[in-house]
């Protein structure tokens, strides 16, 4: 039997999803789905920095709903594995609260490192719109690579994210994915194909136009890194689209990637992980 998983999905309480865990699973089970990890966009660790990056994630205040949903759907949906995940920024002043608040006390499944921003020549830039130059790219991986090392993270998202906004590929792209994917096979951390980004609008570009992720040449690139694993997720963040993996597990297929095996994260919470 073929299992189908997917690790990453949302809930309306970031604000730009809809749908609650159950309306997710409800989706899940209808799709044949095995495993369901639900990695909504994680509150910071106060109020005021909970302001920070325009509300596009849920407050601190909704934690506690967030995990009642979760167990919810467990109930509801029994013949599914649901996960309790978070998509988190990597920032180093909000590690301990991933680490202690998360993983430890809440026993979250596990974490996904989405980096929506980074921090270049010590200032936060948005990874979706200001990658324009060689140097903003080298700051991005840069900042990709810590969260690799920083051993809090069963999944990178979106690494090649960097193509929404710079548009080319050329040497300087090519030094930035060979550093991410070098990295992440050294640490062992799969990287995501993110099907998200090929439901967004084409982007017009010099050499035409294609999906702002995930790139083909980076994945093309993964191909030839020894001990780099995959993974295929669907980033919903509508109901409809839990599962709907089938495109980028053509690309792992067209490429020769090597898929990643995730099952630990269903046998024990990571926070039970002596490597946390
Ligand atoms: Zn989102
Ligand atoms: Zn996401």
């Amino acid at each position: 039997m073929i299992m189908r998983k997917d690790y990453h999905t949302h809930t309306f309480r970031c604000q730009h999803a809809q749908g609650e865990v159950r309306d997710y699973a409800a989706v899940a089970v209808q799709k044949g789905l095995q495993v369901l990890g639900v990695t909504d966009h994680t509150p910071f660790p106060t109020p005021l920095t909970n302001e920070r990056w325009n509300q596009i994630r849920m407050s601190l205040s909704q934690l506690d709903s967030y995990e009642k949903a979760i167990t919810e759907a467990r109930q509801a949906y029994p013949q599914l594995t649901i996960l309790k995940g978070m998509e988190c920024e990597y920032i180093p002043d909000f590690l301990p609260f991933y680490r202690e608040e998360l993983l430890a006390k809440r026993q979250f499944d596990y974490l996904i490192a989405g980096n929506h921003f980074f921090l270049c020549k010590d200032r936060w830039l948005g990874a979706h719109s200001h990658i324009k130059t060689g140097e903003e790219l080298l700051a991005y991986a840069e900042h990709l690579i810590k969260a690799m090392a920083s051993g809090l993270f069963a999944i990178i998202a979106h690494p090649d994210l960097f193509g929404n906004s710079y548009e080319g590929w050329d040497k300087h792209t090519i030094r930035c994915s060979k550093m991410i994917l070098e990295a992440a096979a050294e640490y062992q951390i799969p990287l995501e194909l993110n099907a998200y980004g090929l439901r967004k609008p084409l982007k017009d570009t010099t050499a035409g136009a294609r999906p702002p992720y995930p790139l083909s040449p980076f994945w093309e690139l993964a191909a030839t890194v020894k001990g780099l694993t995959v993974v295929a997720n669907s980033d919903a963040h509508h109901p409809a689209d839990v599962g709907a993996t089938e495109e980028v597990e053509e690309m792992i297929e067209r490429y020769g990637l090597q898929r990643a095996d995730l099952s630990a994260l269903e046998r024990a919470p990571l926070s039970t992980n002596p490597r946390y």
